[in-house]
């Protein structure tokens, strides 16, 4: 395929043509072939895989000659994008091969692991005779792969190499897999032409992030998943989102309890609660399990009725309040069964639990019913009085570290409002930094000043 439309041209050179010898109607065996007047470049070399009759595209002959090509570029380590590597050495390329440092050292452990297979399978082929070849042979051996890793010349991610006289290449951070670069080439006709290997997205714990493509004349994609679109909400918080609701029951419920049996009477019941300065008691049989609660809700009916008789019309319409008016003993004022929380539940969904149920305190509990602690909603609160000094700590620790690591961006918290400032050099992890310093429990507000990197 000859690409002419590149408009008016900036040298003397003539157009490069630009070839599809793999890649095409197919997700598997990269491959792009980029001539100028003087350069031969071949962007991936890529395997055929998957069915039969994509495997069988590895063994056809080329469609250029393999020792012609002055250099191959390599986005990264998949089979699909460097598996084709020996084969081409084979056929005769001697050329360097160029990627990042990393790659090459991923793509040798690759091509070997790939050889293997292949020498394996062609071996089982030969003893079971189940291949249509005879004998059947692997498409490239370890010793092709020796060869192939001598060619290999690392090119270092975000800096310009002259690969050939004119032609220039830049491999820039891809995110994909570790050592993955897409690669900018400036053609000898001052032209230029970008192949984006595959891109990962940005947020990843261990990969920096792709960098953004900055125009090319020609740019092409790997079209995989092309047709997907991807969650980017929850794609980008997956990770990070250890600062959400972090903070557990178990965190902030008070471990003192005062609590009663089912036969306490109710002085005592009401006189503990005046000791200990506590509006409600969990109630405990012998086993330790919570079997219900009592509250200063639960005593006053009691109260109340000792003031004054009251009518029958009234009993009638509050029939539970007067049943407790008669009781005396804890078993009969309590509310039963008790609405508990288990220590590992996140705090808003205690809090809801308590909005719901309208009360003001749980009782907590672990997996066979004993009683733990208990929480109030005074409790909950507390993670809102951790001091802004703890608070900038953790938003340092958990995001400005996380997504922008070794960058300049502060964090200060104030009041309970973080202030977020610096320049960055992916601006769509800006909304992300934000949503979490807000989620970091105690922070009430976020004043996000975060800019973009100036662009040179
Ligand atoms: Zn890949």
């Amino acid at each position: 395929m000859s690409v002419t439309d590149f408009g008016p041209a900036t040298a003397a050179s003539r157009p490069a043509l630009l070839r599809f010898p793999g890649d095409v109607r197919t997700v598997t065996g990269s491959t792009f072939l980029i001539e100028s007047d003087h350069a031969r470049v071949l962007l991936e070399c890529g395997l055929f895989q998957g069915f039969t009759d994509l495997r069988r595209r590895n063994r056809a002959k080329l469609p250029y000659d393999a020792s012609s090509i002055h250099a191959v570029v390599i986005t990264h380590a998949h089979l699909d994008h460097c598996g084709y590597l020996p084969r081409l050495v084979r056929h005769g390329f001697r050329g360097p091969i160029l990627t990042s440092a990393h790659t090459a050292r991923l793509a040798e452990i690759v091509l070997r692991d790939s050889a293997r297979l292949q020498m394996e399978t062609a071996r089982h082929a030969n003893e079971h005779g189940w291949s249509t070849h005879r004998p059947a042979r692997p498409l490239h051996d370890e010793t092709d792969v020796d060869t192939t890793v001598k060619f290999f010349d690392a090119v270092p991610v975000g800096n310009h190499v002259e690969t050939m006289a004119g032609t220039r290449l830049t491999p820039l951070h891809g995110g994909h897999i570790l050592g993955s670069a897409w690669a900018q080439l400036t053609l000898e006709d001052g032209h230029t032409l970008a192949t984006s290997g595959d891109l990962g997205r940005p947020g990843h714990p261990l990969l920096l992030p792709p960098e953004p493509f900055t125009g090319a004349d020609v740019l092409l994609m790997e079209p995989t998943y092309g047709i997907r679109r991807h969650e980017p909400e929850r794609a980008l918080t997956e990770e990070p989102a250890m600062t959400s609701a972090r903070y557990t029951v178990n965190d902030v419920m008070t471990k003192n309890v005062v609590t009663v049996t089912p036969d306490t009477e109710f002085k005592e019941i009401a006189a503990a609660m005046k000791q200990w300065k506590v509006a409600a008691v969990p109630v405990i049989e012998s086993k330790g399990h919570v079997v219900g609660v009592v509250s200063e809700a639960d005593l006053l009916p009691k109260e109340e009725f000792h003031a004054h008789r009251i009518g029958l019309i009234e009993q009638m319409y509050r029939p539970g309040d007067t049943a407790k008016a008669g009781a005396v003993r804890a078993e009969e004022l309590m509310t039963s069964p008790a609405i508990t929380v288990k220590p590992d539940v996140p705090l808003p969904q205690a809090a809801r639990l308590m909005a719901d149920q309208r009360i003001k305190r749980l009782p907590v509990v672990d997996a066979d019913g004993s009683l733990k602690g208990i929480v109030s909603r005074a409790d909950l609160l507390k993670v809102f009085l951790r001091s802004d000094d703890d608070l900038a700590a953790e938003i340092r620790r958990e995001v400005v570290n996380r997504l922008f690591p070794a960058s300049s961006v502060k964090a200060s918290v104030t009041w309970g409002v973080a202030t977020l400032t610096g320049r960055v050099r992916d601006v769509t992890l800006i909304p992300v930094a934000a949503r979490l310093a807000q989620s970091v429990e105690g922070v009430v507000g976020v004043d996000c000043r975060l800019e973009g990197e100036a662009s040179d």
